[in-house]
């Protein structure tokens, strides 16, 4: 049995690939600081409390147990918490990598899978991006995510690393069969964010009191708002296992980019009108200013996914993957007993 670590595994993300992940019959063990995930999220694998910013936690793990690979999903994701507090997103995102990263050559394991994102990328001179298009980063966190793609490439290099790079673009949706899906407190993500209006507008709330704000109408796009590439969880997390196939495969050392999306965009509008036909619900929004450090759209290319790692997204269109997030926060218990271990 393939044993693996995923570190971040009690997040949003990463609790779906364990879940996946044990599916596929992998021994899986998660590695969780639980600063933003959820120790209920993870039901089938070992789970481990550390911190990648303690790297004598790392060395214990690594000398306990033999993996042949990691996935690597622990990171401050919000765009514009990263501007306010870049000084977070650098030493968790970059130095919690470096250290893992060094970790696991003096563990003698040399195949990272590691999530990345189309906020590598910034303002798009083309679109949709492909995975060539150049990379200059429009907030922290895309540049903390780059920084950590430039030093895989050059550990790739010196010390045979094997890395693939799965650059995400805005991953949506729950597990189509229930149980598992997208909490993040503080919530700054635009589908929880629309189907929490829903909800609350189901269970009574005046929408006219509603607590959606658009961030900024006045985009370069047709509808003013911002337009972005939605993909399902559970596409993302397929693209991993064929990942890690492909890890297994390659011989030598070094990076390899591939982006996941759907090649097909969607305006922050759009989403608004496309739940209020799903849920039926009234859902309103006050317009606001832009969201620091937001491109006005990213919308990526997954051909070479497709054709490398023979990938086979399974939701195409936004209904779907919004039905399945609604049936979790459709159906979830209320934000206060959502407790954060
Ligand atoms: N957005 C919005 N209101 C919100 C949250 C997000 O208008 O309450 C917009 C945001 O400005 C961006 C898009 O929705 O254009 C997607 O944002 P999200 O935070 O979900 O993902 P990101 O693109 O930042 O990774």
């Amino acid at each position: 049995m393939t044993s693996v670590l995923v570190v971040g595994g009690a997040g949003y993300i990463g609790s779906h690939m364990v879940r996946m992940l044990g599916q596929e019959g992998f021994e899986v063990t998660v590695l969780d600081n639980l600063s933003r995930g959820h120790r209920d999220a993870v039901q089938s694998a070992e789970f481990v409390r550390g911190d990648l910013l303690n790297p004598s936690e790392l060395k214990a793990l690594f000398q306990r147990k033999r993996f042949q690979a990691v996935l690597h999903f622990a990171a401050l994701c919000y765009v514009g918490e990263s501007v306010t507090a870049p000084r977070e997103y650098f030493r968790n995102n970059l130095v919690g990598s470096l250290n893992l990263v060094d970790a696991m050559l003096d563990a003698g394991i040399r195949q990272l899978i590691f999530s990345s994102t189309c906020a590598t990328y910034g303002n798009p001179v083309t679109i949709p991006l492909t995975e060539e298009h150049s990379q200059f980063p429009i907030n922290p966190y895309g540049r903390s995510k780059l920084m950590i793609e430039q030093f895989l490439a050059d550990y790739g290099v010196a010390y045979g690393m094997r890395s693939i790079l799965l650059r995400y673009f805005n991953a949506a949706g729950c597990d189509p069969q229930g149980g598992l899906g997208e909490r993040h407190e503080p919530e700054t993500h635009l589908v929880p964010l629309i189907l929490r209006e829903a909800r609350r507008v189901r269970d009574g709330g005046d929408p006219a009191e509603t607590e959606l704000t658009l961030f900024g109408n006045d985009f370069p796009t047709p509808d003013g708002s911002c337009i972005r590439d939605y993909i399902h969880v559970h596409d993302l997390c397929s693209a991993h296992l064929a990942a890690l196939l492909r890890l297994s495969e390659v011989g030598e050392g070094g990076v390899e980019a591939f982006n996941l999306g759907n090649g097909q965009g969607f305006s922050v509008l759009e989403v608004i009108s496309a739940a209020r036909r799903l849920t039926g619900m009234d859902i309103r929004y006050r317009i606001g200013p832009r969201r620091a450090g937001d491109p006005a759209q990213l919308v990526g290319s997954a051909v070479k996914a497709r054709r490398v790692l023979g990938w086979e997204p399974r939701f195409h269109r936004l209904e779907e993957i919004l039905e399945t997030a609604w049936r979790w926060h459709g159906s979830a218990p209320p934000e206060s007993n959502m407790e954060i271990v």
